[in-house]
């Protein structure tokens, strides 16, 4: 049976499992209103989904709810905010219920984890689109940004990279390798981990930080973009996860951790006295590389020799896929 609009958002949408203090009124009416504690700045990011585009037609839809929520957590976690709000533009084919129930209880879920309260959205017909809203807090001197990385600066990764690209290359058939890596593999493109607490605990202590959505390569760059500094990063550094390298050659493993999209690690920069509270994050992170005066990224291997990559990254407007 078909729902109407007001029924499927009262159904699967209205019952945000989180309350937040500072809001004042969630979803049902025309604007939410939310009270920004003082002394912060709302921090606010948006990111979109489009099926086929950004997850394979196959994936569980409790999965592209997770998503939806865990690459806007990315983007709060690289400026260091806290997470506090959503909003949720949903454009669906038809209201079907079992996809809409998966879907929510992948968003709620994370949500809670969190602490996101959703207070509010759109709901239309149309192709699958999801579009969420994230809003956080941050004090406002404190927020993390691509500008500020000098020369001299250590650049470090969270986590492991290239995960995201292998991932996706199962999913369409292109990797062929033991059934457990590639269901590892295949969760960390579907269920990427949104370093929350590790950009919370980076104020004070990175000069920039960007999250990797696009690959390494074109991220780190935004950073040297907006700081006017260069980079020299060791292509063995990469941290490379067990299961990758059982599944790819480390040439394959090394290419996707610079080139392919979303791993949703962290990138950061410190000073190098800083080395010591970075060893000391829960979450592991590695060093990489480190911030030059010389503009551009030169990847270098083992015995500091210049590597070209085949591609940097991936750029919805560049004409590839
Ligand atoms: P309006 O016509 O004033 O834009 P709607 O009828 O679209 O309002 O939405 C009614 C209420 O439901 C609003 O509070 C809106 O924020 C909320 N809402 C609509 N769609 C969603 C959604 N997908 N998730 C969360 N809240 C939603
Ligand atoms: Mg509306």
């Amino acid at each position: 049976m078909a729902l109407g609009e007001f029924q499927l958002i009262e159904r699967f949408f209205a019952q945000s499992h989180v309350r937040r203090p500072e809001t004042i009124l969630g979803v049902g009416d025309d604007c939410a209103l939310l009270a920004v504690p003082a002394g912060m700045a709302l921090a606010v990011t948006m990111d979109t989904l489009v099926e086929a585009r950004h997850f394979p037609v196959d994936t569980d839809p409790c999965d592209v709810g997770y998503k939806a929520l865990a690459v806007n957590l990315s983007d709060l976690a690289a400026t260091g905010a806290q997470p506090a709000w959503a909003t949720l533009s949903l454009s669906l084919p038809e209201a079907d219920e079992a996809w809409l129930a998966a879907f929510s209880a992948g968003l709620f879920g994370l949500a809670q984890e969190h602490g996101v309260e959703l207070v509010g959205g759109d709901t239309v017909r149309g192709p699958r689109v999801i579009t969420l809203q994230l809003h956080g807090f941050v004090p406002p001197g404190a927020a993390l940004t691509r500008k500020g990385a000098r020369p001299g600066d250590l650049i470090y990764v969270s986590g492991t990279l290239g995960d995201g690209g292998a991932g996706l290359a199962v999913a369409s058939g292109g990797l062929a390798c033991a059934v457990a890596d590639a269901a590892w593999l295949r969760g960390r493109l579907d269920r990427p981990t949104p370093r929350v607490s590790t950009g919370m605990a980076l104020r004070g202590i990175a000069t920039a930080a960007v999250d990797i959505s696009d690959g390494l390569a074109a991220d780190l760059g935004h950073i040297l973009e907006r700081s006017g500094v260069g980079a020299r990063v060791e292509l063995e550094a990469l941290p490379l996860s067990a299961e990758l390298l059982r599944a790819a050659s480390s040439a394959q493993a090394r290419q996707w951790a610079l080139t392919a999209g979303d791993d949703y690690e962290l990138c950061f920069t410190v000073p190098p006295e800083q080395a010591a509270a970075v060893a000391a994050l829960p979450v592991l992170c590695t060093r990489i590389g480190v911030i030059e005066a010389a503009t551009g990224l030169r990847i270098v291997n083992g015995q500091g020799q210049p590597v070209t990559l085949s591609a940097t990254g991936h750029d919805h407007f560049s004409g590839q896929q």
